[in-house]
């Protein structure tokens, strides 16, 4: 080897090196503040991801099989959905692809949200609801989860900012497989903190506020669990706790915010102003049987 290649060579090595050590240090730098509830993710990227898993999805209509029953029943989760958009707490109408769709499973009383607005609700949590605002409280704590960008925070912490960059830039197409998979299984991609939580429920209160809801919808459905005696070992809502944590302790948490900000509480059973029970009964639970 010439003393020329042997430099050469010699130089390759030193910028490798000094790549490597770029990497590590970028890749310190991201698992440092994702820590903190960063994402690297543009709202752009974040949206291209969710459509990605979306299809992922519904390429496995044996998990994931699409609600084929009365199409009103659809139209209907939508209009609902579509009352919610406009409220001042929803930043990224424009940027997000929001859109709401139905999984055919009665048995399963659950609602995730896929990063970049792709919401889905079982048919199960459908018939489980028993009002409008119910409806109107889980769908806004599921905005919340994407205008609060968990999903992406999670993906850029859990996988480390270098491998969630190169799943921005298409190349790790095997990834976006295994993101689609951890949805049912290790549940790592979906699964909300404490504090996750925390957020999207505030979030609801924010959205239904500007609405014609109660503002506290999203407690009814964990009222009706706590009244039913139903808890986390029933098999029909072991999903939801793996994906939204400590759901019970977060009814008082939710109540105390609400009267913080003067508005008298109402349950589950509750019929009247803001809550339209019988529109719901009429237009999803009786479609529905
Ligand atoms: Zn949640």
């Amino acid at each position: 080897m010439s003393d020329a290649r042997a430099m050469s060579e010699e130089r390759k090595q030193f910028r490798a090196g000094l790549a490597l050590t770029m990497a590590a240090t970028a890749f310190a730098l991201f698992g440092l503040v994702s820590a903190c509830g960063v994402t690297i993710f543009s709202l752009e990227d974040e949206t291209a991801m969710g459509r990605k898993v979306a299809a992922e999805i519904e390429a496995n209509p044996k998990e994931y099989p699409p609600y084929r029953g009365d199409p009103a029943v659809e139209r209907y989760v939508n209009e609902v959905f579509h009352n919610l958009l406009p409220a001042g707490a929803v930043e990224y109408q424009e940027e997000f692809a929001y859109q709401v769709r139905l999984i055919d499973k009665g048995d399963a009383k659950n609602a995730f949200a896929l990063p970049g607005g792709f919401i889905y609700v079982y048919t199960g949590l459908l018939g489980y609801l028993d009002s409008e605002a119910a409806l109107a409280g889980v769908l806004a704590h599921e905005i919340g989860h994407c205008e609060r960008r968990h999903a992406s925070k999670r993906i850029t912490s859990y996988y480390g900012a270098q491998v969630a960059l190169s799943l921005v830039l298409g190349r790790n197409p095997g990834m976006m497989a295994e993101l689609a998979a951890n949805l049912f299984t290790g549940m790592a991609f979906l699964a909300n903190s404490r504090s996750d939580e925390r957020e999207a429920d505030e979030f609801s209160i924010d959205v239904l506020a500007d609405t014609k809801y109660y503002p506290g919808g999203m407690t009814f459905f964990f009222e009706k669990m706590r009244a039913k005696g139903e808890t986390e070992e029933s098999s029909d809502f072991s999903q939801l706790f793996k994906t939204h944590p400590a759901p019970l302790e977060r009814i008082d948490e939710m109540n105390e915010r609400l009267m913080a900000r003067g508005i008298t509480l109402k349950s589950y059973g509750a019929t009247g102003e803001g809550i339209f029970r019988e529109r719901y009964q009429r237009e999803v639970v009786a479609k529905l049987r």
